[in-house]
């Protein structure tokens, strides 16, 4: 389903409720948030952006309901609204837009990826590769450009205090690296590769120091054991699994500052959204491009 038609507010309320009490969520924003009405960017059309309401789903068993203060577009958002497609993910009918996201409430970042938890991908902890993922803002994904979202508790992360929200907001673009800087071929090869453009500081994790050890020989500045049950084994990488608290906890120590990347921001208006993704599509100067809602 790409546009949900559920006017039913009152159920919507009581569940949501519910829910957002289990997740911790503050209930007098919950409250607040009854009474807005939702609006999304949709894209309708080749480069054509429309700020219109969006009627969220249910919220499932699970599910919370999220306000968004802050969201970055990222290059698959521009290649939808330059072409309606992003390799095979192509835009059949009109969607929200956005992929990264953060929200209020608790103030927690979200994982945009939602796994089906029942193929053998998932089962072995490597959901990324889960072939049944529901992803923000890749077809036939409704993104996260609105002010509000319904999202899994589970893939909502909870900010420290010291993470401003678009710093959280970009735990996502941050988390392809930090995948792909987890020692494996692909880590070490992507840690020469930022060596030899000059990086002063690369940081490598993984969950046993073997790896961890050699990272070091190659050059990294610093590297970190982290208890997960990962072991990196692809030849490459397709998003990414379990980044979250670990690029939550390199913003909150500093080791990493993604704020500089920050070089554009919008509010959520009209000319705002039309702006902004001018901007991001032209590039050049343009390193991530943020919406303040
Ligand atoms: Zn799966």
């Amino acid at each position: 389903m790409i546009y949900y038609n559920n006017d039913n507010n009152k159920e919507t309320s009581t569940h949501k409720f519910s829910s957002l009490e289990k997740s911790n969520l503050n209930w007098r924003s919950a409250t607040h948030m009854a009474d807005e009405e939702n609006k999304a960017a949709w894209l309708l059309v080749v480069k054509t952006l429309k700020i219109l309401p969006y009627h969220l789903p249910p919220l499932g068993e699970n599910g919370v309901k999220v306000r968004i203060k802050a969201v970055g577009i990222c290059g698959s958002d521009v290649h939808h609204f330059k072409t309606m497609r992003c390799a095979n993910f192509i835009v059949k009918k009109p969607m929200v837009i956005g992929l990264k996201s953060l929200a209020i409430g608790d103030r927690v970042a979200l994982e945009p990826g939602i796994s089906c938890q029942r193929c053998n991908f998932c089962k072995v902890g490597r959901y990324n590769l889960c072939s049944e993922m529901k992803f923000f803002g890749s077809p036939a994904t409704n993104g996260s450009l609105a002010n509000q979202v319904v999202h899994p508790a589970n893939l909502c992360f909870k900010l420290p205090n010291n993470v401003s929200l678009e710093e959280g907001a970009m735990c996502e673009p941050l988390s392809a690296g930090v995948h792909a800087c987890r020692p494996g071929p692909i880590g070490l090869i992507t840690l020469l590769a930022a060596r030899a453009f000059g990086a002063p500081r690369v940081v490598i994790v993984d969950v046993d120091d073997s790896g961890l050890s050699l990272a070091k020989d190659l050059g990294a500045y610093d590297i970190l054991q982290v208890s997960t049950d990962i072991q990196v084994d692809v030849i490459g990488i397709f998003r990414y699994r379990n980044t979250w608290p670990l690029c939550i906890e390199f913003l909150r120590t500093g080791k990493i500052d993604v704020k500089p990347l920050i070089t554009h921001r919008f509010g959520f208006s009209q000319e705002d959204i039309e702006e902004a993704f001018k901007t991001s599509a032209r590039g050049g100067e343009a390193i991530k491009v943020m919406f303040n809602l």
